[in-house]
């Protein structure tokens, strides 16, 4: 069979869906089939930690297809199957049931799993990575917990403001200075910081977790490692994730962060990767990434069909994402190194109404937008035209530990 008629996916989310959805788009009339773990139709997960969690959207309205659309794909839909192993000499796919599907063409769009800390099995305790666990979530909150939130990165602080927008006592807690340290830096990193404060979230960076305690294996607090003791009748664990790889052992694919791809994100001849999963080579940037964010996964899965087509051409965007914390949406294209310098273009950093940028090696990588959607847009050309950092005219230039 050539290779470019029988095409298989793995990982049914954005990432694969999306790669099917551009295939038939481009003409792609061969084999098609989408393979996913999940028993739902394919969601976003985006709005789980927004809209789902505060309870003002109900779970239909972030199907991604309706059945209608997803029959017209005229794929083979393997949802509610999980892939276990790879035969790449083989062209096969293993599934659980100990059956498998050969493919001439395979997309790998397994995304993420979320990191589990010693504790998270207890009653109580909660991940935040598919519907199911935002709904149970949910109802776990309506429950009116005492609330605590490990890790203040991207979902532990919208978990948070979620929690707190629900009138909950809620603590955010993270080993770094600040929220959202590793995203944003330390100067945005505490405006994150003091936006929690003002909502009345209690806001305990600097300091880990040493254990969780409970009674009858049920959650009821954490010892932090200030040997503080805090009481939780609910604990949100959200400490990142690692790429969802493990049917990949063994199979030759480098898997060193995720899916090592080529800058076309092939891993090898006929196979491609896409989405959270994959990590590969942005020219624009001259650099290794893999991203974990929604539109990256869209776009990269559109270069990916396009190039399972025969395009060949390398993948180098400007990353995009955004947060939704309270009244704030934090806006941000490009990169933003942990060196990296920062200025406020427009706007002020203390008024959360404004526009700053990294520099790093002498060029602008990053912009990010606190509610300033529309100057945002403007200031993205920067990032895409790698001004040189000497030529933006800030009003206020940071360029020590920001
Ligand atoms: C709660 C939450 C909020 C978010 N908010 C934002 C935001 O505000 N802004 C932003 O930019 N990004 C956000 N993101 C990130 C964004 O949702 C992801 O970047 C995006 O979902 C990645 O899509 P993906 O298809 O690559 O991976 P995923 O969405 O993780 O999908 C992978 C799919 O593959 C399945 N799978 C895994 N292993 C197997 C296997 N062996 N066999 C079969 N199927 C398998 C998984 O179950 C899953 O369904 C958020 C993520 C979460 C969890």
């Amino acid at each position: 069979m050539n290779t470019t008629r029988n095409v298989v996916i793995v990982g049914a989310s954005v990432a694969g869906l999306t790669t099917a959805v551009t295939l038939r788009t481009l003409g792609y009339d061969g084999r098609l089939t989408l393979i996913g773990d999940e028993p739902h139709t394919p969601y976003d997960r985006p709005p789980l930690s927004k809209q789902i969690l505060a309870g003002t959207w109900e779970p239909d309205r972030i199907t991604l297809r309706t059945d209608e659309e997803l029959s017209a794909l005229d794929a083979e839909l393997l949802f509610g199957r999980s892939a276990t192993g790879l035969d790449i000499a083989a062209g096969r796919v293993l599934l659980d049931g100990g059956d498998s599907v050969s493919y001439g063409s395979l997309v790998i769009a397994t995304g993420v799993n979320p990191c589990r800390l010693p504790g998270t099995d207890l009653a109580g305790v909660h991940l935040l990575r598919t519907l199911d666990d935002a709904l149970a979530l949910r109802a776990a909150l309506l429950r009116g917990p005492k609330v605590a939130v490990v890790g203040a990165g991207f979902l532990g602080a919208e978990a948070a403001a979620a929690a707190r927008g629900m009138g909950l006592d809620v603590t955010l807690i993270d080993p770094r200075p600040v929220p959202m340290r590793r995203q944003f830096g330390d100067r945005v990193g505490a405006l994150v910081g003091q936006l929690h404060q003002d909502h009345g979230v209690s806001v305990r960076c600097g300091t880990g977790v040493n254990q969780f305690l409970e009674i009858d294996g049920r959650v009821t607090g954490l010892e932090l490692t200030d040997g503080i003791k805090l009481d939780a009748d609910l604990v949100v664990v959200a400490v990142g994730a690692a790429p969802a790889t493990g049917w990949l052992r063994g199979s030759g694919l480098l898997l060193t962060n995720g899916v090592e791809c080529d800058a076309t994100c092939r891993a090898a001849p006929g196979v491609y990767a896409a989405g959270d999963v994959a990590s590969w080579h942005n020219s624009h940037f001259d650099a290794p990434m893999r991203l974990e964010h929604r539109l990256n996964a869209t776009e990269q899965a559109q270069a990916v069909a396009r190039n399972l087509l025969g395009e060949e051409l390398p993948f180098a965007p400007v990353p995009y994402f955004w947060t939704d914390q309270y009244d704030a949406r934090i806006q941000a294209y490009g990169v933003f190194p942990a060196d990296a310098d920062l200025a406020v273009l427009h706007g002020e950093l203390e008024n959360r109404r404004f526009v700053a940028a990294y520099g790093h090696r002498g060029r602008v990588v990053g912009v990010l937008g606190w509610n300033c959607p529309r100057e945002l847009r403007k200031l993205r050309q920067l990032v895409v035209d790698r001004a040189p950092w000497s030529s933006i005219g800030a009003q206020e230039c940071l360029t020590a530990a920001w």
